[in-house]
């Protein structure tokens, strides 16, 4: 070994305390060693010299107040000594500005180093620079603020949960829940939801969603909150909690039961409407299929609801409406379905409807019911049902299909005088498919014009004079000939149809009866037939008025033939209309007269030319008494009026003979002549002019 190289002892210890500072030198603490006696420091490694402004060698002999300035020194000083004093490490933090001049947080550990009699000798500092970890909880702090206010203030209502558990809740969720926060804290979030509702919570939950989704919680009353959650999920603090915003829907729900509450029924009867119905009636149909059972669809039709509206008003209409809806609730049982399908049509289902007879005794019984008078401003109405009734399963097996067959059975109850009830038959659905047939080809009719009219005269009985002579429409149907007008003016009626056909018939018959003239006959009066719609129809009399301007006519060449039915509506109004038809010359006569009930006031204040006595009172004639007494009390009053009584159906020799001697005026019928094409009718007038 050579004398001047250090034995290996010393070699050891040297490589020792290199890595020694290198160790110190690299930890992330600010180390340093201060001496008791004087308060110098005598180590520092590179972090703790650098910290202060020196290096490693510079700092060393250096006192505390010289490195960390005499302030700072101050304030620690009290913990310097009760180290000192007690032998005990120590903690605290301190603030300290940092080679940016930005304040840093430092935690210091002070640890004593006594010597081996226990005296404290000199004291390490270790520092380690906290201020990241302090920037971290304060910003969590923060955040944690923010949210708490964030809850606060939130008008909706907030849940914080973990695993189901409630963590905290903001005040919008207690008002809404009528619950405090401690009734509500560290609780399951199922006890607060409708028991209906737990499994569809309790899965979102499960799975964790992030979702937003209706449901229903439940109040500290009991009651059903309908609400709205949005959920998330939130990372804090390690943990996984759940977010839950709680939104009162109350609001939206009950708006939505409103929405469908309108859509599902009809405003002026609270009945479900058509729609609900059906919805309903598919479900009992499909109950009663799977159980066997039958049930019955009845279609309910008031009779001459218009004339109510017509001749009442409307909100006499709708409180008439209202009075049936009542009534026929009233007779049924509370299983059974009532629905208004507008109108005046009501449809009912009878559940469990056991017997044709059971049926039929409800039929009845609503027949009775909401037919029974009604007083209304002192006066007593009283409007009848049909019902036509289809029976689940024999006549159908949807709720569609039963509606249909209902409404042709009503159809035929309609037909069978009304005020009753019909069962569906299957040869009903035959003739209302023929009658759809009919209708398709009516209206195709109307625009090819397939019409044709006959005139049938109308004489003086006493000379036989020619009064005029009266259109009755006939339908040259391409496949069934010509059609009588019983045959399709109800279902024109029924359709509007009259409408054109009516126009297309009082120009054709002004337009012939002109032509007539100029062939050289003696001018001969029209009588036309005139439908209720097409008195009622607005601009009635200009269309008249029209039609004689279009035709070259004069007002007197048209006799209109109104019914007794058209009479009764609102006086006033009849005869204005009446007056002005009047005014361009048009004679007004009344159609099969004794057969309705016009009033004598009515046919006293009306401006009316002529009574036409019903076929029916001149087919007993001279025979039958009822028949005479009924065609003398007309001819009276006729005379008494100052009207002429014209007779209809005339076909024997005696009855002229009778109605002669009655004074009855003039007659038509087969006896005379049967109603003719017009080349037909020239000819016959042509004829008699020769004879004559
Ligand atoms: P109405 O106005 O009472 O017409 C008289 C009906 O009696 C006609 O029947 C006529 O052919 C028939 N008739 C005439 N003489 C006799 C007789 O001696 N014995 C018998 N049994 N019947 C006789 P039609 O042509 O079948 O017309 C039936 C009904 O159709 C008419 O009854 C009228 O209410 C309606 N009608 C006819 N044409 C029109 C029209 O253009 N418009 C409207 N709205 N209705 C019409
Ligand atoms: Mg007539
Ligand atoms: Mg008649």
């Amino acid at each position: 070994m050579k004398p001047h190289e250090p034995p290996d002892e010393l070699r050891a210890l040297r490589a020792e305390v290199a890595q020694f500072r290198r160790v110190c030198n690299a930890v992330p603490v600010a180390i340093a060693y201060y001496e008791r006696v004087g308060n110098v420091c005598r180590y520092a490694n590179q972090g703790y010299a650098q910290m202060f402004g020196f290096d490693q060698q510079s700092i060393l002999g250096h006192t505390a107040e010289e490195v960390i300035g005499a302030a700072a020194a101050r304030a620690i000083q009290p913990q310097v000594d009760k180290v000192l004093r007690e032998i005990k490490g120590i903690r605290y933090e301190r603030q300290l500005p940092g080679p940016d001049g930005r304040m840093r947080s430092i935690e210091v550990h002070l640890l004593p180093h006594a010597d081996e009699s226990g005296v404290a000798i000199g004291a390490f500092v270790l520092i380690t620079d906290i201020t990241r970890h302090r920037e971290d909880e304060a910003a969590l702090r923060e955040s944690e603020e923010r949210l708490s206010k964030f809850m606060l203030a939130s008008a909706e209502g907030i849940v914080f949960h973990k695993g189901g558990f409630i963590t905290d809740i903001n005040p919008p969720v207690m008002a809404l829940m009528g619950y405090s926060a401690e009734q509500m804290m560290g609780r399951s979030t199922l006890d607060f939801i409708a028991p209906d509702e737990r499994a569809k919570v309790a899965a979102v939950i499960a799975a964790g969603h992030e979702i937003g989704y209706d449901s229903v919680a439940l109040h500290a009353d009991g009651s059903r909150v309908p609400v709205e959650f949005i959920v998330r999920t939130m990372h804090y603090q390690g943990e996984k909690l759940r977010m839950t915003i709680v939104r009162d829907i109350r609001d939206r729900v009950d708006a939505q039961a409103r929405i469908h509450h309108l859509a599902h029924h009809d405003a002026l009867t609270g009945l479900p409407n058509r729609v609900a119905f059906i919805e309903r009636a598919n479900v009992l149909l499909a109950q009663a299929q799977a159980r066997g059972q039958s049930l019955a669809l009845l279609f309910v039709d008031l009779d001459h609801f218009k004339r109510v509206n017509d001749s009442l008003g409307h909100p006499v209409g709708d409180m008439l409406l209202q009075t049936v809806a009542k009534r026929i609730t009233g007779t049924l049982r509370e299983a059974d379905l009532v629905a208004r399908f507008g109108g005046d049509e009501f449809v009912l289902l009878l559940a469990g409807a056991a017997s044709e007879a059971a049926v039929a005794e409800v039929a009845g019984k609503l027949v009775a019911a909401v037919g029974a008078p009604l007083q209304v401003e002192g006066a007593s109405i009283s409007v009848t049902p049909s019902i036509g009734v289809a029976l689940f399963p024999a006549h159908g097996s949807s709720a569609g299909e039963l509606i249909k067959h209902a409404d042709t059975a009503m159809y035929q109850a309609k037909a069978h005088g009304r005020a009753g009830y019909e069962f569906f038959r299957p040869a009903m659905a035959e003739a209302a498919r023929a009658e759809l047939a009919l209708e398709s080809r009516l209206a195709q009719a109307v625009v090819d014009q397939e019409f044709v009219l006959h005139y049938q005269p109308q004489l003086r009985i006493s000379d036989g004079a020619l009064l005029g002579v009266e259109a009755l429409v006939r339908w040259q149907h391409p496949d069934k000939g010509l059609m009588a007008p019983d045959q399709f003016i109800p279902l024109a009626e029924a359709r509007r149809l009259i409408l054109p056909i009516g126009q297309w018939v009082l120009h054709t018959a002004l337009r012939q009866a002109v032509r007539w003239h100029h062939e050289g006959l003696a001018p001969v009066p029209v009588a036309v037939n005139l439908s209720e719609l097409q008195f009622q129809s607005r601009g009635f009399v200009q269309s008249i008025q029209q039609a004689l301007a279009d035709t070259g006519a004069q007002g007197d060449m048209l006799e209109l033939e109104l019914t007794e039915r058209m009479l009764m509506d609102d006086l006033d109004a009849v005869r204005d209309t009446l007056s002005q038809l009047r005014a361009l010359g048009v004679r007004l006569a009344v159609d099969d007269f004794g057969t309705g009930y016009t009033s004598l006031k009515h046919l006293k204040e009306l401006p009316l030319d002529r009574l036409k006595i019903d076929r029916c009172f001149v087919q007993g004639l001279p025979a039958d008494a009822g028949s005479a007494a009924i065609a003398a009390a007309i001819v009276q009053m006729g005379r008494g009026l100052g009207l002429t009584v014209l007779a209809e159906g005339v076909e024997t020799a005696a009855q002229r003979e009778h109605l002669l001697a009655l004074g009855c005026e003039a007659q038509q019928g087969l006896l005379s002549c049967a109603p003719m094409p017009a080349a037909q009718l020239a000819d016959w007038l042509r004829q008699r002019a020769v004879q004559a």
